[in-house]
């Protein structure tokens, strides 16, 4: 293995989950739902097999996607883009954010990105031979906020893009707009393109709002959008993704897309395209289910004893096991399984700077109630 992926050999995702098997735990780790999306879209899917829809898609996706992708942005967003020129659809979002890195950042130019960050961005920038600089999240009261002071100096000349996660994996937090606005403002002061990770736009909780960066002002023509039916239509195995941005960008994630996968999947693009079309309202629901499910989880967590972190948005949870004694969260990860049959991951998975951050433990609630319901009793044994 080459040096740049030493430090990647295997994710934590892997290790986690084949504990979780090992132990027949209840697998709060990965983040993935346990029921199907729409049962249009899964008929949807069955229709484009069963009508012959199985050869090479074209290259940037079937065309019927590509205008939900582009009508869906203008419906919720104001965002315009042309369905042939400014929409690419990649095989999940990990291949549009390869596809965006490895298209646009020459070897040894710098990436920013928040801390803790989704385990591709770091992979994928050592791929691509550039180097990452990192912006902490910082506690804010019981949930987190961009450190500004870092956010202003990790922009330099070798800045090549910044990677933009809100809603934010592992956290659950979404960026006020004031955090987002200031991003924007460096972005355009210093010319920087942004790539922005937006695949749990649809998964916000108590009210609250996205708003993507390409919406603030200037951003529009420096920003590749991306996002994905994984988590909003809970189909994570079908790897259907996008990025959608002006002409010039979306060329190059393209050119690099090309040879990664050269096309995605085709009978599950058409699929997608209807359940944006006619399944938004399911959608709104999900939201609803996840956000009782993370209330359950999270007084559950109260009650065995962790000290918890605000979620605003996504799958996940942040709990602190050291009111229970553990200060190593990746240990006790590892030993969780075989000790209460509940697995989980260490969000210093997800950063460079394993001090600050080695006491935080991922919680996905991504699951049916009577799951979480069961992983709350397990948990209630902890101590
Ligand atoms: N970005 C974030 C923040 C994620 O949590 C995930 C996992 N769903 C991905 C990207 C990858 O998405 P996909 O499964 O569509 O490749
Ligand atoms: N995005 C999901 C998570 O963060 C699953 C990721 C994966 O398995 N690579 O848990």
């Amino acid at each position: 293995l080459v040096d740049r992926l030493v430090p990647f050999r295997a994710t934590v995702f892997a290790e986690m989950s084949a504990l979780a098997v090992a132990h027949n735990a209840i697998n709060l780790g990965q983040g993935f739902p346990d029921t199907d999306g729409p049962a249009s879209m899964l008929s949807a899917a069955v229709t484009a097999i069963n009508g012959g829809r199985n050869q090479y898609p074209p290259g940037i996706g079937v065309p019927e996607l590509r205008r939900a992708v582009a009508r869906h942005q203008r419906e919720h967003y104001g965002l315009d883009y042309n369905p042939d020129t400014e929409v690419l659809i990649t095989v999940g979002a990990t291949e549009a954010i390869a596809g965006a890195v490895v298209g646009l950042v020459e070897p040894g130019r710098e990436v920013v990105m928040i801390e803790p960050y989704y385990d591709s961005y770091a992979a994928t920038v050592a791929m691509a031979g550039g180097v990452r600089r990192t912006v902490p999240l910082i506690p804010d009261g019981d949930g987190f906020r961009l450190d500004r002071d870092r956010l202003g100096t990790a922009f330099t000349p070798d800045t090549a893009l910044i990677l933009v996660n809100s809603p934010h994996n592992p956290t659950g937090t979404v960026l006020s707009d004031d955090d987002l606005g200031e991003i924007a403002r460096l972005c355009v002061e210093h010319d920087v393109v942004a790539v922005t990770d937006e695949v749990y736009e649809h998964l916000l909780f108590d009210g609250r709002t996205h708003r993507p960066l390409a919406t603030f002002p200037g951003m529009r023509e420096r920003t590749l959008r991306i996002s994905g039916a994984a988590k909003t239509f809970n189909c994570t195995g079908w790897k259907v993704g996008w990025i959608s941005g002006p002409p010039e960008l979306v060329a190059a994630a393209r050119a690099a897309k090309q040879f990664m996968s050269y096309v995605g999947s085709g009978p599950f693009q058409p699929a997608v395209a209807h359940a944006l079309d006619h399944e938004m309202e399911w959608v709104a629901d999900s939201a609803v289910r996840l956000r009782h499910q993370r209330d359950l989880l999270a007084e559950a967590l109260r009650e065995a004893g962790f000290g918890v972190h605000r979620s605003e948005a996504t799958y996940f949870i942040c709990a602190d096991p050291r009111p229970l004694g553990f200060d190593d969260a990746a240990q006790f990860c590892r030993e969780l399984p075989a000790a209460i049959g509940v697995a989980a991951v260490p969000v210093s998975a997800f950063v460079d700077d394993h001090d600050s951050w080695r006491h935080l433990v991922r919680f996905a609630f991504s699951k049916q109630e009577h799951v979480i319901t069961e992983a709350a009793d397990r948990l209630r044994a902890v101590r």
